[in-house]
């Protein structure tokens, strides 16, 4: 907070298509998606509409006892876009974490006795900031604070492979993770994962292939996977979900971020049938799940995010997107050879730029010099908007951007590079 207000950030006012504007008129490109999760542009008719024409009827009742038209009619889209049968909303990313991992303990105790307390989760892993969801996190500087107050969570590497010592990454990674599986498999509730991208890490790729191990390992043990795709849902990495590059049938599948088109805060957790089932009862065998949020399934939140399906549709968002990842790969090409450029990865739609002080050695600029924060400053000047993770500069603009735009912005963020680590 000390160094953002001697900065002066700007202050948005309103946006336009993947434009942002700020109270002095100033006109800035949303290469970020507002935090990674708008989707078709901002103030898109489709969902403004829908939006305006739910409210005439009802802004928001609670699903605590009750139905309602809108979520209902989201769940059933979602059903048949997830092959997931069931769905529980929440109103974050980290609170569908939570129902997630709430979920995956009662049922695994139910199933499997009370010794079944522990998670397996990844190095450098996100899954959000309640506190559910930091015991799963694996970045030290996010996370490790707050040690002292998470339950137990059993990490396997984070396959790294620019950072990894050897060239085996994948195989050495899925070794451990395994390792790990059969120590503790009597005591295991779940494994939580970030498929294909740990994101907030600064766009970490898995191996190709290493989702489906991953999967085929739970599943052998009978152990639930849930798939964190808060940030690589809706189309972010080039598919509709990031299960889908390795047609990875996870059991439990968290929503977030994109899925009202990046309008409204909502999030969801969608479960198999199985686990579904095992918490129905008669009243008093006091199966429950007991949680629910005050605005679960709101309504204005899921007609923006029925809207954002449908633009999917009508605009073939999807269809569209292959020639823009190709332009980002091309133009990421020409950085690849920049003195200071380490790491550049790309699945799709989201991207990190890894910047290091020595590219033979791999070593990282010294945190006072803040590298990544740098680029952000440069690119505000050139009329952009960005978002560092450390020293990654993040590229993750809305799906909706035209091969123009996207040219524009990424010639910023190479000259931002550039000014950023010339004055170094
Ligand atoms: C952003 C993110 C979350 C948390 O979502 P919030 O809406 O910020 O709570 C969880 N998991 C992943 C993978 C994310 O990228």
């Amino acid at each position: 907070m000390q160094t953002y207000a001697e900065e002066g950030a700007p202050i948005i006012e309103r946006g336009e298509g993947i434009f942002l504007f700020d109270t002095d008129g100033k006109k800035y490109y949303d290469s970020i998606s507002s935090l990674w999760c708008n989707v078709h542009g901002h103030r898109h008719p489709r969902i403004d509409n829908a939006i305006k024409f739910q409210l005439e009827k009802i802004a928001h009742s609670t699903l605590l006892g009750l139905g309602s038209v809108s979520s209902l009619e989201l769940t059933e889209r979602l059903v048949k876009l997830t092959g997931m049968p069931h769905v529980f909303y929440a109103d974050s990313g980290s609170g569908a974490v939570e129902i997630a991992l709430k979920v995956a303990y009662q049922f695994s105790v139910r199933r499997k006795g009370k010794s079944c307390n522990k998670f397996v989760s990844f190095k450098n892993a996100y899954h959000g900031d309640t506190l559910g969801s930091v015991s799963v996190g694996g970045i030290d500087i996010f996370h490790s604070t707050f040690k002292p107050l998470l339950f137990e969570t059993l990490f396997a590497p984070s396959p790294y492979a620019y950072r990894w010592p050897t060239e085996n990454c994948k195989e050495e990674a899925l070794k451990k993770f395994e390792e790990i599986l059969n120590s503790f498999e009597k005591e295991i509730s779940a494994v939580v994962i970030e498929p294909m991208v740990q994101g907030a890490a600064g766009m970490i790729l898995e191996p190709s292939g290493f989702l489906s191990e991953i999967r085929r390992m739970t599943a052998e043990r009978d152990i639930i996977l849930i798939c964190d795709e808060v940030a690589t849902g809706f189309g972010r990495t080039g598919k509709m979900f990031a299960v889908d590059h390795e047609s990875v049938k996870p059991d439990v599948l968290v929503l977030g971020k994109g899925i009202t088109g990046g309008y409204l805060p909502l999030s969801a957790a969608c479960f198999t049938t199985e686990i579904f089932e095992s918490f129905l009862g008669r009243h008093e065998e006091m199966k429950h799940f007991f949680h629910g949020h005050t605005y679960t399934g709101n309504a204005l939140a899921s007609a923006a995010a029925i809207a954002s399906l449908e633009v999917f549709e009508e605009e073939k968002t999807l269809e569209k997107l292959s020639e823009k990842i190709k332009l980002i790969e091309d133009k990421f090409s020409k950085l690849r050879s920049r003195s200071n450029v380490g790491d550049i990865r790309q699945c799709g739609m989201m991207a990190g730029i890894e910047l290091v002080e020595e590219k033979a050695t791999k070593k990282s600029f010294p945190l006072e010099k803040r590298m990544g924060h740098r680029v952000t400053i440069e690119a505000r000047r050139r009329g952009m908007i960005t978002r560092p993770l450390g020293d990654t500069c993040v590229f993750m603009p809305p799906l909706s951007s035209s091969l123009d735009e996207l040219t524009a912005m990424l010639e910023i963020l190479s000259e931002s590079i550039e000014a950023a680590i010339g004055d170094n």
